[in-house]
């Protein structure tokens, strides 16, 4: 018997879990998933659209229950970059946690020729993020699965789309009832849950967004205050050491001229420094 409503709360997620471990659904990767066509599983997969860290919060409950997934990772997220420095760490964190990492790719940003692309991309984010990633996933697959064929490792190619009974919490919106419900219905699953979507209280997405834009602006607003701080640092040392370059050049100057000179420009002649510092 659930004990919660079927809301996005971490605990009704964490009661989905343990209902599918007690049916005897196994959680599987979609490599696992194509050589075990016959036992009960659940290929769990993870669309990171907006958020790693609500990303790495999801893994950790999962890592708990002995649970692994697949972290699909955005390359041109509107809301996080893949390559700044905590999220390399974050994702490191998926790795140590178990999970295993796919990316998630955008058609309107690959332009007119993705098939010829996306294994560019793919090369490309698992080099720099060092972890090997064999499968790939569509983003907003409502608008843009009509414009391109799903290469063969896509979770929207037909093994893994048409096999397997397809689960998503999409927009908060599950569109035959919650993943609970669904359990013991289809022997396999390819459950998708967008991490951002899911909070401690079961947030409305309006909230969750609202929360994230003023953290987000509360973050922006902190990484333009340190870059002030930096350049008003970095112009103060900058005219120290110029003085110091200028004093330095002026005195081999003046050592090179005849002694006659070095009196008289040693009086008349500013600094370079001194005069700009006048201007
Ligand atoms: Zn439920
Ligand atoms: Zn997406």
């Amino acid at each position: 018997m659930l004990k919660s409503s079927h809301d996005f709360s971490y605990s009704h997620y964490r009661e989905i879990l343990s209902k599918a471990l007690k049916e005897d659904y196994s959680f599987v990767t979609f490599d696992q998933c194509k050589r075990l066509p016959r036992t009960k599983q659940i290929v769990l997969r993870h669309d990171v659209d907006v958020s790693l860290d609500h990303a790495v919060k999801m893994a950790q409950i999962e890592h708990h229950m002995g649970i692994k997934s697949t972290y699909f990772l955005m390359l041109h997220s509107r809301f996080y970059n893949l390559l700044d420095e905590k999220s390399l760490e974050l994702v490191q964190r998926f790795v140590e946690l178990g999970h295993e990492i796919g990316y998630h790719y955008d058609l309107e940003i690959l332009g007119r020729k993705p098939a010829k692309i996306l294994p560019i991309e793919v090369a490309f984010v698992s080099s720099v993020i060092g972890v090997p990633i064999s499968v790939v996933a569509l983003h907003n697959p409502t608008f843009q699965r009509q414009r391109f064929k799903s290469p063969k490792n896509d979770a929207y190619s037909d093994q893994f789309f048409r096999r397997l009974k397809y689960v998503s919490d999409s927009l908060q919106l599950w569109r035959e009832g919650c993943l609970c419900h669904q359990l013991n219905r289809h022997p396999r699953i390819q459950a998708l849950i967008h991490p951002i979507w899911w909070s401690n209280s079961g947030k409305h997405w309006r909230e969750i967004l609202r929360d994230r834009k003023n953290q987000e602006d509360r973050s922006l607003s902190n990484r333009f205050k340190a870059y002030e701080r930096f350049i008003g640092t970095s112009r103060r040392l900058r005219v120290t050491s110029d003085n110091k370059f200028n004093v330095s050049l002026s005195s081999n100057r003046i050592q090179s001229k005849p002694s006659c000179l070095k009196r008289v420009l040693s009086k008349s002649e500013p600094l370079r420094s001194e005069r700009e510092m006048r201007v």
